[in-house]
């Protein structure tokens, strides 16, 4: 049994990891539900917090964009405009693809950066900021908290103290 999920401190994650617990507890109710953990971070080399990134400019218009295809949380969003106007003919060189990742949505699965053609996705790093934490904990479908840190002294101690003014504010 799964006694606690690991996510990172990011709405999108967390809601995620719900979603599928609730499927999970529908196909076997009796399992008991496991705590949802997040994690904060003070450094930014931790692959719990990333996520993807691309500018959709440098994308070849006619790409048969396999990047939104196998997205698992429908965070990428893109539509082939034509150059010139709605009324202009499509033309395979000069049109351009608009939209690219919705960052809300993003949890940094990964998925996408393997399976551009042109490398083009970035992952992109992120360092959780307490005020964003402070709201996820308000949540109740959030347990319990994790710190994710380099060790070092100082930047320890700010998350320590960070965390335990936001644990307040939550009264977790
Ligand atoms: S990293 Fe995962 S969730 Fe984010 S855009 Fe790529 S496939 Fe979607
Ligand atoms: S697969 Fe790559 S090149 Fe194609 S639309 Fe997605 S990011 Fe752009």
């Amino acid at each position: 049994a799964v006694d606690c999920i690991d996510c990172a401190a990011d709405a999108s994650v967390v809601s995620a990891v719900n979603e599928g617990i609730d499927v999970a507890a529908s196909i076997v109710p009796e399992v008991q539900r496991p705590w949802v953990m997040v994690s904060v971070n003070d450094d930014c080399r931790d692959l719990h917090f990333r996520k993807a990134e691309f500018d959709p400019e440098d994308c070849p218009p006619d790409c048969s964009k396999p990047c939104d295809k196998v997205c698992p949380a429908d965070a990428i969003s893109l539509k082939r405009v034509m150059v010139g106007g709605e009324h202009a003919q499509s033309d395979p060189i000069c049109d351009k693809l608009e939209g690219g990742v919705i960052m809300e949505r993003c949890y940094g699965c990964g998925r996408c950066l393997s399976v551009c053609p042109y490398d083009r996705i970035r992952a992109m790093p992120y360092v959780r900021d307490p005020a964003t934490t402070a709201e996820l904990l308000k949540r109740s479908d959030v347990d319990a908290i994790e710190i994710h840190t380099t060790g070092k002294w100082v930047s320890c101690s700010l998350v320590y103290l960070s965390l335990l003014f936001l644990c307040y504010v939550a009264q977790l």
